[in-house]
């Protein structure tokens, strides 16, 4: 069955209503023509029956049918190409016939107040009678005057109305096609768009070039403002998962830590039993807390409130927590132990523990890292240092990039995903800070630096 696509039925209606209007004005012209030349025709017939009465009432009172006779040739003068007209005596015998082009029906002596159109011997044309009486002569004027011609014009217009109607219900067709074309294109641009958003679950991103601002540009430009907050909407979701999955892997690492010991010693020995719970407990609170502040931070509802966090303390929670998962590694802390940050502890325990987990996980050596803070009235630099593997210089530009990883055999077996940094960059961001590196085969250096609003107690 034929697709009764919109562009179809446009094109089908604006052929038909243009093809039907173009019909009527063409019917309504050709009556009109018929009529007018068909009153003319009888005007001429009309003014050939009162010529020739009129020249018989000029040739005097008493006229003979041999005078008539003898005038044949004026008479023949007075009569149109396309008549014949008879004059016949009182028993209707012809006596005179003035042009013989077009014949005549049976006589009848009926005098005729109007033209009759009739058909004889196959030809058409219009018919009078009229009665004479020239004194000496009494009898009747008939005229026979063709409408062949006419018949035959009117034939013609006919046959090339039908023409320009065939004309035009084909250019018609053409016009209603390319209205169509015109006016759907964007609609079919915008199918299109919907149906790559759809295949490609809203990740693409949406362009027209139907630029015109028309109740279809407005639509379009709509659609596409609602598909771009679509997709940074889904683009911000799966962030904060990739996120909060990559960030709940240590504290889920450390209670679990904790849960072994506490199955292994904790049953019979008071002291592990109570740490081991003490951290676990406190690692669950850290982590409900960590969730709430990226989800705060994926709705960009960051709370204006100023706090404050001891750097100190996050590091010595971060040694704690290390000496059960890494106990390897040693985590030293140097500079003034009373610096505060504007940064909420969990956000600055987040990224300094991404930062030391680097440091371990890219390392060869066993793994030593140095926390240092400086700070002056105007800024407060936190610097963390290691002896790990270094970074390649030309890829130190890409390291804060979600997803980049320096070197996949590297990083395999510890199942780097490249999270990591970039969400170190935008915590530091969201607070105003920024983050440098430096590296080489001995090591990696990362300063965090947060601009003035950073005070001591
Ligand atoms: P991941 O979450 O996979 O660790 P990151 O975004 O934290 O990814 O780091 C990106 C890349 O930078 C890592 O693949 C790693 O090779 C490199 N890198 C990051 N920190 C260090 C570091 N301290 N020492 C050496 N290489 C590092």
């Amino acid at each position: 069955m034929k697709k009764w696509t919109l562009q179809r039925k446009w094109t089908y209606a604006s052929a038909i209503s243009i093809f039907l209007s173009f019909l009527m004005m063409c019917i309504i012209l050709y009556f009109s023509l018929y009529n007018w030349m068909l009153i003319s025709e009888k005007k001429i017939a009309q003014n050939t029956l009162n010529e020739l009465v009129s020249f018989f009432e000029s040739k005097g009172p008493i006229i003979s049918i041999q005078d008539i006779q003898r005038n044949k040739t004026l008479l023949n003068q007075l009569v149109n190409q396309e008549q014949s007209v008879r004059i016949l005596n009182a028993d209707g015998i012809e006596v005179l016939r003035i042009n013989d082009v077009s014949p005549f029906p049976n006589f009848s002596p009926e005098i005729l107040q109007e033209f009759q159109r009739e058909r004889v011997d196959g030809q058409l044309l219009f018919h009078k009678v009229a009665e004479v009486d020239f004194g000496l002569f009494t009898g009747y004027v008939e005229i026979s005057h063709s409408l062949e011609n006419f018949s035959h014009l009117m034939d013609y217009i006919f046959i090339a109305m039908v023409i320009f109607a065939l004309i035009a219900l084909f250019l018609s067709a053409l016009i209603g096609y390319s209205l169509s074309s015109i006016l759907l294109k964007p609609l079919k641009e915008l199918r299109n768009e919907m149906q790559e958003a759809k295949r490609t679950k809203f990740s693409k991103e949406v362009k027209f070039q139907y630029v015109t601002k028309d109740e279809i540009g407005e639509l379009l430009t709509i659609y596409k403002e609602l598909m771009n907050e679509v997709s940074e909407t889904i683009t911000r979701q799966d962030e904060f998962i990739q996120n909060v999955s990559h960030e709940l892997r240590t504290p889920i690492q450390v209670v679990e830590g904790h849960l072994a010991l506490l199955n292994r010693w904790g049953k019979n020995e008071r002291e592990v039993l109570d740490e081991s719970l003490d951290i676990s407990l406190t690692e669950v609170r850290k982590m409900k807390l960590l969730i709430d502040e990226m989800l705060k931070l994926a709705k960009n509802e960051r709370t204006d409130e100023l706090l404050e966090s001891l750097l100190y303390e996050i590091v010595l929670s971060l040694q704690n927590k290390y000496r059960i998962l890494e106990p390897e590694t040693i985590i030293e802390f140097a500079g003034d132990e009373k610096v505060k940050v504007a940064v909420p502890a969990t956000t600055l325990e987040q990224i300094i523990r991404n930062l030391i987990e680097n440091a371990i996980k890219y390392n060869e050596n066993k793994p030593h890292i140095y926390v240092k803070v400086t700070n002056n009235e105007l800024k407060t630099i936190i610097t963390i240092m290691d002896n790990g593997v270094g970074i390649p210089e030309n890829l130190l530009p890409k390291i804060f990039d979600r997803f980049f990883t320096v070197d996949e055999a590297r990083t395999k077996p510890n199942g780097g995903s490249g999270l990591g940094l970039s969400i170190v960059k935008s915590l530091v961001s969201e607070y105003k800070g920024s983050i440098l590196v430096e590296s080489n085969e001995k090591g990696t250096k990362f300063d965090i630096i947060f601009p003035e609003f950073n005070k001591r107690i």
